[in-house]
Protein backbone atom coordinates (compact mmCIF):
# COMPACT_ATOMS: atom_id res chain seq x y z
CA UNK A 1 0.00 0.00 0.00
CA UNK A 2 1.72 3.51 -1.07
CA UNK A 3 0.16 6.66 0.66
CA UNK A 4 -0.40 7.47 -3.32
CA UNK A 5 -3.17 5.01 -2.87
CA UNK A 6 -4.45 6.22 -0.02
CA UNK A 7 -4.86 9.65 -1.51
CA UNK A 8 -6.75 7.86 -3.81
CA UNK A 9 -9.10 6.71 -1.63
CA UNK A 10 -9.35 9.88 0.02
CA UNK A 11 -10.58 11.49 -2.96
CA UNK A 12 -12.88 8.87 -3.94
CA UNK A 13 -14.88 9.24 -0.80
CA UNK A 14 -14.32 12.67 0.29
CA UNK A 15 -18.38 13.49 0.24
CA UNK A 16 -18.86 10.08 2.05
CA UNK A 17 -16.31 11.25 4.71
CA UNK A 18 -17.68 15.06 4.90
CA UNK A 19 -20.71 13.87 5.12
CA UNK A 20 -20.22 11.44 8.18
CA UNK A 21 -18.36 14.40 9.73
CA UNK A 22 -21.29 16.90 9.45
CA UNK A 23 -23.85 14.83 10.78
CA UNK A 24 -21.45 14.15 13.88
CA UNK A 25 -20.86 18.18 14.16
CA UNK A 26 -24.75 18.58 13.91
CA UNK A 27 -25.49 17.12 17.31
CA UNK A 28 -25.07 19.40 19.87
CA UNK A 29 -23.63 17.85 22.61
CA UNK A 30 -22.37 20.41 24.63
CA UNK A 31 -20.92 18.64 27.76
CA UNK A 32 -23.84 19.63 30.26
CA UNK A 33 -26.43 18.58 28.55
CA UNK A 34 -27.38 15.18 28.92
CA UNK A 35 -30.12 14.40 26.01
CA UNK A 36 -27.55 15.92 23.17
CA UNK A 37 -24.46 14.20 24.85
CA UNK A 38 -26.54 10.80 24.77
CA UNK A 39 -27.90 11.07 21.20
CA UNK A 40 -24.02 12.21 20.40
CA UNK A 41 -22.81 8.34 21.82
CA UNK A 42 -25.72 6.98 19.99
CA UNK A 43 -24.85 8.40 16.63
CA UNK A 44 -20.76 7.70 17.66
CA UNK A 45 -21.58 3.77 18.37
CA UNK A 46 -24.20 3.39 15.23
CA UNK A 47 -21.08 5.09 12.91
CA UNK A 48 -18.29 2.50 15.09
CA UNK A 49 -20.33 -0.63 14.63
CA UNK A 50 -20.62 0.37 10.52
CA UNK A 51 -17.24 -0.41 10.76
CA UNK A 52 -17.38 -3.32 12.22
CA UNK A 53 -16.20 -2.18 15.64
CA UNK A 54 -18.17 -3.95 18.66
CA UNK A 55 -19.37 -1.23 20.19
CA UNK A 56 -20.82 -0.20 23.61
CA UNK A 57 -22.38 2.54 25.62
CA UNK A 58 -20.65 2.13 29.15
CA UNK A 59 -22.31 4.25 32.25
CA UNK A 60 -19.90 6.21 34.57
CA UNK A 61 -21.37 8.89 37.18
CA UNK A 62 -21.70 11.67 34.64
CA UNK A 63 -21.65 10.74 30.55
CA UNK A 64 -21.48 7.86 29.27
CA UNK A 65 -17.98 6.03 27.50
CA UNK A 66 -18.19 5.29 24.22
CA UNK A 67 -16.16 2.01 24.44
CA UNK A 68 -15.22 -0.19 20.96
CA UNK A 69 -13.00 -3.17 20.12
CA UNK A 70 -11.54 -4.42 16.55
CA UNK A 71 -10.16 -7.47 17.56
CA UNK A 72 -8.04 -10.55 15.72
CA UNK A 73 -6.72 -13.29 17.75
CA UNK A 74 -3.88 -13.38 15.39
CA UNK A 75 -2.86 -9.73 15.67
CA UNK A 76 0.05 -9.35 18.74
CA UNK A 77 -0.26 -5.76 19.44
CA UNK A 78 -3.33 -3.53 20.51
CA UNK A 79 -3.84 0.34 20.17
CA UNK A 80 -6.00 2.20 22.44
CA UNK A 81 -7.28 5.45 20.59
CA UNK A 82 -8.34 7.66 22.94
CA UNK A 83 -10.94 11.07 22.48
CA UNK A 84 -13.94 13.42 22.93
CA UNK A 85 -17.37 13.42 21.15
CA UNK A 86 -18.61 16.12 24.15
CA UNK A 87 -18.04 19.99 23.40
CA UNK A 88 -17.22 23.42 24.65
CA UNK A 89 -20.56 25.88 25.36
CA UNK A 90 -21.08 28.49 22.12
CA UNK A 91 -21.28 31.43 23.65
CA UNK A 92 -21.15 34.54 22.79
CA UNK A 93 -23.30 33.38 19.68
CA UNK A 94 -23.44 36.46 18.11
CA UNK A 95 -19.49 36.56 17.30
CA UNK A 96 -20.11 33.12 15.35
CA UNK A 97 -20.02 33.90 11.76
CA UNK A 98 -22.28 31.26 10.82
CA UNK A 99 -24.25 28.21 13.17
CA UNK A 100 -22.11 26.70 15.47
CA UNK A 101 -24.16 23.17 14.62
CA UNK A 102 -24.73 24.10 11.18
CA UNK A 103 -20.99 23.38 9.85
CA UNK A 104 -19.90 25.28 6.86
CA UNK A 105 -16.94 25.09 4.89
CA UNK A 106 -15.49 28.64 4.20
CA UNK A 107 -11.95 28.88 2.33
CA UNK A 108 -11.37 25.45 2.73
CA UNK A 109 -11.79 25.46 6.62
CA UNK A 110 -14.75 23.49 8.05
CA UNK A 111 -16.31 25.99 10.52
CA UNK A 112 -18.63 24.04 13.80
CA UNK A 113 -18.39 23.80 17.55
CA UNK A 114 -16.26 20.59 18.16
CA UNK A 115 -14.62 21.15 14.18
CA UNK A 116 -11.36 20.73 15.67
CA UNK A 117 -11.78 19.73 19.22
CA UNK A 118 -12.32 17.21 19.31
CA UNK A 119 -14.65 15.53 16.93
CA UNK A 120 -12.75 16.56 14.01
CA UNK A 121 -10.01 14.48 15.15
CA UNK A 122 -11.51 11.94 16.60
CA UNK A 123 -13.73 10.80 13.45
CA UNK A 124 -10.27 11.20 11.60
CA UNK A 125 -9.40 8.47 13.42
CA UNK A 126 -12.51 6.63 12.78
CA UNK A 127 -12.11 7.10 8.79
CA UNK A 128 -8.28 6.61 9.12
CA UNK A 129 -9.20 2.71 10.28
CA UNK A 130 -11.99 3.14 7.57
CA UNK A 131 -9.46 4.00 5.32
CA UNK A 132 -7.23 1.14 5.66
CA UNK A 133 -9.68 -1.41 5.88
CA UNK A 134 -11.03 -0.40 1.97
CA UNK A 135 -7.24 -0.80 0.93
CA UNK A 136 -6.79 -4.36 2.53
CA UNK A 137 -9.79 -5.47 4.63
CA UNK A 138 -8.59 -7.24 7.70
CA UNK A 139 -6.66 -5.01 10.24
CA UNK A 140 -3.28 -6.13 11.49
CA UNK A 141 -3.53 -4.55 14.83
CA UNK A 142 -6.01 -4.73 17.36
CA UNK A 143 -7.64 -1.23 18.08
CA UNK A 144 -9.56 -0.32 21.53
CA UNK A 145 -11.55 2.87 21.39
CA UNK A 146 -12.17 4.82 24.42
CA UNK A 147 -14.61 7.74 23.56
CA UNK A 148 -15.47 10.18 26.70
CA UNK A 149 -18.41 12.78 26.92
CA UNK A 150 -16.61 14.62 29.75
CA UNK A 151 -13.38 15.91 28.94
CA UNK A 152 -14.18 19.28 28.44
CA UNK A 153 -15.44 19.72 32.24
CA UNK A 154 -12.14 18.06 33.09
CA UNK A 155 -12.47 14.02 32.44
CA UNK A 156 -14.31 14.17 36.09
CA UNK A 157 -14.94 10.61 35.17
CA UNK A 158 -12.25 9.26 33.49
CA UNK A 159 -9.37 8.08 36.18
CA UNK A 160 -12.21 5.79 37.62
CA UNK A 161 -13.46 4.36 34.70
CA UNK A 162 -10.36 3.54 33.76
CA UNK A 163 -8.95 2.10 36.94
CA UNK A 164 -12.21 0.02 36.74
CA UNK A 165 -12.22 -1.48 33.96
CA UNK A 166 -7.90 -1.87 33.60
CA UNK A 167 -8.17 -5.85 32.19
CA UNK A 168 -10.93 -4.47 29.61
CA UNK A 169 -8.44 -1.14 28.24
CA UNK A 170 -5.06 -3.62 28.20
CA UNK A 171 -3.14 -2.13 25.21
CA UNK A 172 0.70 -1.58 24.05
CA UNK A 173 -0.21 2.18 23.16
CA UNK A 174 -2.32 5.04 23.75
CA UNK A 175 -2.80 7.18 20.92
CA UNK A 176 -4.43 10.67 21.41
CA UNK A 177 -5.38 12.89 18.47
CA UNK A 178 -6.53 15.88 20.41
CA UNK A 179 -5.40 20.00 20.89
CA UNK A 180 -3.36 21.90 18.14
CA UNK A 181 -0.41 21.15 15.53
CA UNK A 182 2.72 23.46 15.78
CA UNK A 183 2.42 27.02 14.09
CA UNK A 184 5.15 25.68 11.89
CA UNK A 185 2.55 23.55 10.29
CA UNK A 186 5.35 20.63 10.91
CA UNK A 187 3.51 17.33 13.19
CA UNK A 188 3.89 17.98 16.48
CA UNK A 189 4.14 14.70 18.74
CA UNK A 190 3.78 14.76 22.81
CA UNK A 191 5.04 12.39 24.80
CA UNK A 192 3.43 13.44 28.38
CA UNK A 193 2.43 16.62 29.93
CA UNK A 194 2.94 18.65 33.18
CA UNK A 195 0.42 18.15 36.38
CA UNK A 196 -1.17 20.83 38.19
CA UNK A 197 -1.41 20.88 42.05
CA UNK A 198 -3.79 23.91 42.85
CA UNK A 199 -4.67 25.64 46.90
CA UNK A 200 -5.14 28.12 48.66
CA UNK A 201 -2.93 29.72 52.10
CA UNK A 202 -5.71 31.69 54.46
CA UNK A 203 -4.10 34.08 57.02
CA UNK A 204 -5.86 35.72 59.04
CA UNK A 205 -5.18 37.49 62.50
CA UNK A 206 -7.82 39.12 63.63
CA UNK A 207 -11.62 39.01 63.91
CA UNK A 208 -12.32 41.88 61.60
CA UNK A 209 -10.26 44.84 60.00
CA UNK A 210 -9.06 47.31 62.19
CA UNK A 211 -7.79 50.99 62.29
CA UNK A 212 -4.48 50.91 61.23
CA UNK A 213 -3.43 53.98 63.70
CA UNK A 214 -5.45 53.03 66.68
CA UNK A 215 -4.25 49.08 66.72
CA UNK A 216 -0.87 49.93 63.83
CA UNK A 217 2.05 47.85 66.00
CA UNK A 218 -0.22 45.78 67.88
CA UNK A 219 -2.99 43.20 65.58
CA UNK A 220 -0.22 41.83 63.49
CA UNK A 221 -1.23 42.35 59.13
CA UNK A 222 -1.70 39.31 57.66
CA UNK A 223 -0.24 40.77 53.72
CA UNK A 224 2.93 41.14 55.40
CA UNK A 225 2.86 37.20 57.04
CA UNK A 226 1.66 36.43 53.96
CA UNK A 227 4.95 37.95 52.22
CA UNK A 228 7.05 35.98 54.92
CA UNK A 229 5.71 33.01 54.66
CA UNK A 230 5.86 33.11 50.60
CA UNK A 231 9.78 33.94 51.24
CA UNK A 232 10.15 30.63 53.06
CA UNK A 233 8.66 28.54 50.24
CA UNK A 234 10.67 29.86 46.68
CA UNK A 235 14.15 32.06 46.57
CA UNK A 236 14.19 34.77 44.73
CA UNK A 237 15.65 32.46 41.64
CA UNK A 238 12.70 30.68 41.52
CA UNK A 239 14.08 27.48 43.86
CA UNK A 240 11.14 25.91 46.28
CA UNK A 241 12.21 25.41 49.20
CA UNK A 242 9.59 23.69 50.46
CA UNK A 243 11.32 20.29 52.01
CA UNK A 244 11.03 17.25 49.75
CA UNK A 245 9.80 19.22 46.48
CA UNK A 246 12.27 18.08 43.89
CA UNK A 247 12.74 14.27 45.63
CA UNK A 248 11.03 12.64 42.77
CA UNK A 249 11.57 14.90 39.38
CA UNK A 250 12.97 12.44 36.62
CA UNK A 251 15.67 13.76 35.30
CA UNK A 252 15.93 14.39 31.36
CA UNK A 253 17.12 11.36 29.63
CA UNK A 254 19.42 12.21 26.72
CA UNK A 255 17.31 11.53 23.80
CA UNK A 256 14.72 13.96 25.87
CA UNK A 257 17.43 17.05 25.50
CA UNK A 258 18.01 16.38 21.94
CA UNK A 259 14.44 16.51 20.81
CA UNK A 260 14.59 19.48 23.28
CA UNK A 261 16.93 21.74 21.57
CA UNK A 262 15.67 20.60 18.29
CA UNK A 263 12.37 22.20 18.77
CA UNK A 264 12.10 25.62 16.56
CA UNK A 265 12.64 28.54 18.68
CA UNK A 266 11.90 32.13 17.66
CA UNK A 267 12.77 34.35 20.50
CA UNK A 268 11.80 37.60 18.73
CA UNK A 269 8.35 35.56 17.86
CA UNK A 270 8.16 34.18 21.43
CA UNK A 271 8.52 37.92 22.91
CA UNK A 272 5.73 38.83 20.71
CA UNK A 273 3.15 36.13 21.56
CA UNK A 274 3.25 35.98 25.14
CA UNK A 275 3.53 40.29 25.52
CA UNK A 276 7.14 39.69 27.11
CA UNK A 277 10.16 41.55 25.98
CA UNK A 278 12.48 40.56 28.16
CA UNK A 279 12.64 37.02 27.14
CA UNK A 280 16.42 36.20 27.15
CA UNK A 281 17.30 32.06 27.47
CA UNK A 282 18.30 30.00 24.21
CA UNK A 283 15.25 27.56 23.10
CA UNK A 284 16.95 24.49 25.19
CA UNK A 285 16.79 26.44 28.19
CA UNK A 286 13.02 27.59 26.92
CA UNK A 287 11.56 24.41 26.22
CA UNK A 288 13.48 22.64 29.54
CA UNK A 289 12.01 25.35 31.90
CA UNK A 290 8.37 24.84 29.76
CA UNK A 291 8.55 20.83 30.02
CA UNK A 292 10.76 19.79 32.13
CA UNK A 293 10.91 21.90 35.47
CA UNK A 294 7.97 22.26 38.44
CA UNK A 295 6.87 25.61 38.81
CA UNK A 296 5.51 27.44 41.84
CA UNK A 297 2.68 29.98 40.52
CA UNK A 298 0.90 33.16 42.66
CA UNK A 299 -2.20 33.08 40.66
CA UNK A 300 -3.74 35.85 43.04
CA UNK A 301 -3.56 37.50 46.06
CA UNK A 302 -6.32 39.04 47.68
CA UNK A 303 -6.50 41.29 51.12
CA UNK A 304 -6.83 44.81 52.48
CA UNK A 305 -8.33 47.75 50.34
CA UNK A 306 -6.84 48.92 46.72
CA UNK A 307 -9.30 52.03 45.85
CA UNK A 308 -8.74 55.54 45.07
CA UNK A 309 -9.45 57.01 48.60
CA UNK A 310 -7.31 56.28 51.60
CA UNK A 311 -8.80 53.72 53.89
CA UNK A 312 -6.17 53.17 56.40
CA UNK A 313 -6.60 49.76 57.83
CA UNK A 314 -4.92 46.76 58.91
CA UNK A 315 -7.00 43.92 57.24
CA UNK A 316 -8.03 40.75 59.13
CA UNK A 317 -7.20 38.45 56.45
CA UNK A 318 -5.43 37.77 53.57
CA UNK A 319 -5.82 34.82 50.88
CA UNK A 320 -2.64 33.64 48.23
CA UNK A 321 -3.95 30.99 45.57
CA UNK A 322 -1.43 28.92 44.13
CA UNK A 323 -0.80 26.47 41.43
CA UNK A 324 2.34 24.35 40.46
CA UNK A 325 2.50 22.80 37.58
CA UNK A 326 4.56 19.54 38.30
CA UNK A 327 6.70 17.36 36.49
CA UNK A 328 6.72 13.56 36.47
CA UNK A 329 7.18 11.66 39.03
CA UNK A 330 6.37 14.25 41.23
CA UNK A 331 2.87 12.82 43.38
CA UNK A 332 0.50 16.06 43.23
CA UNK A 333 -0.98 14.39 47.03
CA UNK A 334 2.67 13.61 48.22
CA UNK A 335 3.58 17.65 47.45
CA UNK A 336 0.59 19.03 49.11
CA UNK A 337 1.46 17.29 52.05
CA UNK A 338 4.77 18.51 52.50
CA UNK A 339 3.29 21.62 51.68
CA UNK A 340 1.17 21.38 54.52
CA UNK A 341 3.99 20.27 56.74
CA UNK A 342 5.83 23.36 55.96
CA UNK A 343 3.20 25.84 56.49
CA UNK A 344 2.56 23.88 59.86
CA UNK A 345 5.64 24.58 60.82
CA UNK A 346 5.56 28.48 60.15
CA UNK A 347 2.68 28.91 61.71
CA UNK A 348 -0.16 26.01 62.25
CA UNK A 349 -3.32 28.93 62.61
CA UNK A 350 -2.50 29.16 58.56
CA UNK A 351 -5.36 27.37 56.66
CA UNK A 352 -4.23 25.32 53.49
CA UNK A 353 -7.12 24.38 51.57
CA UNK A 354 -6.78 21.75 48.57
CA UNK A 355 -8.50 22.90 45.22
CA UNK A 356 -7.82 20.04 43.30
CA UNK A 357 -4.96 18.31 40.91
CA UNK A 358 -3.92 16.42 37.80
CA UNK A 359 -0.29 14.04 37.78
CA UNK A 360 2.17 14.32 35.15
CA UNK A 361 3.16 11.70 32.72
CA UNK A 362 5.73 11.42 30.54
CA UNK A 363 6.51 8.30 27.83
CA UNK A 364 9.81 7.85 27.69
CA UNK A 365 11.22 9.13 24.46
CA UNK A 366 14.13 6.88 23.94
CA UNK A 367 11.05 3.38 23.29
CA UNK A 368 11.37 1.92 20.06
CA UNK A 369 7.26 2.29 20.25
CA UNK A 370 7.79 6.43 19.57
CA UNK A 371 10.29 6.27 16.70
CA UNK A 372 7.72 3.61 15.16
CA UNK A 373 4.60 6.37 15.53
CA UNK A 374 7.59 9.34 14.93
CA UNK A 375 8.12 7.61 11.36
CA UNK A 376 4.87 6.74 9.87
CA UNK A 377 3.65 10.45 11.12
CA UNK A 378 6.32 11.57 9.17
CA UNK A 379 5.97 9.17 6.09
CA UNK A 380 1.95 10.37 5.90
CA UNK A 381 2.84 14.41 6.36
CA UNK A 382 6.39 14.20 4.14
CA UNK A 383 7.20 16.44 6.61
CA UNK A 384 9.58 15.67 10.12
CA UNK A 385 7.80 15.38 13.30
CA UNK A 386 8.03 17.39 15.59
CA UNK A 387 8.85 15.62 19.17
CA UNK A 388 7.98 17.18 22.59
CA UNK A 389 9.36 15.23 25.88
CA UNK A 390 6.08 16.68 27.58
CA UNK A 391 3.48 19.46 26.34
CA UNK A 392 3.50 22.56 29.44
CA UNK A 393 0.02 22.56 30.15
CA UNK A 394 -2.34 19.32 32.04
CA UNK A 395 -4.42 16.85 30.70
CA UNK A 396 -5.28 13.44 32.73
CA UNK A 397 -2.91 11.56 30.64
CA UNK A 398 -1.65 9.64 33.37
CA UNK A 399 -4.24 7.15 33.66
CA UNK A 400 -2.95 5.54 30.33
CA UNK A 401 0.78 5.82 31.61
CA UNK A 402 0.24 5.08 35.59
CA UNK A 403 -3.14 3.26 35.89
CA UNK A 404 -2.43 1.16 32.60
CA UNK A 405 1.26 1.02 32.89
CA UNK A 406 0.68 2.19 28.83
CA UNK A 407 3.28 4.05 27.02
CA UNK A 408 0.81 7.16 25.20
CA UNK A 409 1.12 9.25 23.07
CA UNK A 410 -0.62 12.45 21.69
CA UNK A 411 -0.66 14.03 17.92
CA UNK A 412 -2.56 16.68 17.35
CA UNK A 413 -4.07 16.53 13.90
CA UNK A 414 -5.81 20.17 13.77
CA UNK A 415 -4.58 23.20 12.76
CA UNK A 416 -2.73 25.42 15.21
CA UNK A 417 -5.44 28.44 14.53
CA UNK A 418 -8.73 26.08 14.98
CA UNK A 419 -10.04 28.60 17.73
CA UNK A 420 -11.00 25.81 20.17
CA UNK A 421 -13.32 26.83 22.73
CA UNK A 422 -14.06 30.14 20.92
CA UNK A 423 -16.38 31.50 18.67
CA UNK A 424 -16.08 30.52 15.08
CA UNK A 425 -14.13 27.25 15.57
CA UNK A 426 -12.48 25.40 12.67
CA UNK A 427 -10.63 22.23 11.38
CA UNK A 428 -8.83 22.66 7.97
CA UNK A 429 -10.16 20.68 5.66
CA UNK A 430 -6.18 19.79 4.95
CA UNK A 431 -5.67 18.93 8.42
CA UNK A 432 -9.23 16.32 8.48
CA UNK A 433 -7.63 14.67 5.31
CA UNK A 434 -4.33 14.76 6.71
CA UNK A 435 -5.16 13.29 10.27
CA UNK A 436 -7.44 10.39 8.09
CA UNK A 437 -4.04 9.58 6.13
CA UNK A 438 -2.14 9.63 9.12
CA UNK A 439 -4.21 7.47 10.77
CA UNK A 440 -4.65 5.13 8.11
CA UNK A 441 -0.27 5.13 7.61
CA UNK A 442 0.19 4.64 11.32
CA UNK A 443 -2.45 1.41 11.43
CA UNK A 444 -0.31 -0.07 8.69
CA UNK A 445 3.50 0.98 9.84
CA UNK A 446 2.18 -0.50 13.62
CA UNK A 447 1.10 -3.71 11.82
CA UNK A 448 4.32 -4.21 10.04
CA UNK A 449 6.04 -3.25 13.86
CA UNK A 450 4.67 -6.18 15.26
CA UNK A 451 5.24 -8.53 12.61
CA UNK A 452 8.75 -7.68 12.97
CA UNK A 453 9.53 -7.67 16.56
ZN1 LIG B 1 -11.39 21.36 24.60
Amino acid sequence: MTLEEMDSVLLKHKDMYMGQLFNFLKIKSISTDTGAIRQCAGVLKDDMEALGIRTRMMETDGNPVVYGELMNENNRFTLLIYGHYDVQAVEPLELWESDPFEPEIRNGRIYARGAGDNKGQLMAQLLGIKTYQKLYGELPINIKFVFEGEEELGSVHLPEFVDKNKALLEADLVYTADGSSHNSGNPLILLGVRGILNFEMTIKTADFDNHSGNTGNIVPNPVWKTIELLNTMRDENGNVLVEGFYDNIREPSQTDMRLLSSLPYDQKDIKEKIGFTDLNMDGETYYRKLTMEPTFNIAGMESGYTGDNAKTIIPSTATVSIDMRLVADQDPADIFRKIEAHVEEFDPDIKVTYRGAMHPSRTPSDLEIVQVVTDAVGEAYKKIPLVQPSMPGSLPDYVWTDYLGTPSIIMPYANFDQHNHSPNENLKVENFFGGIKCTCNLVKALGEYSKDS
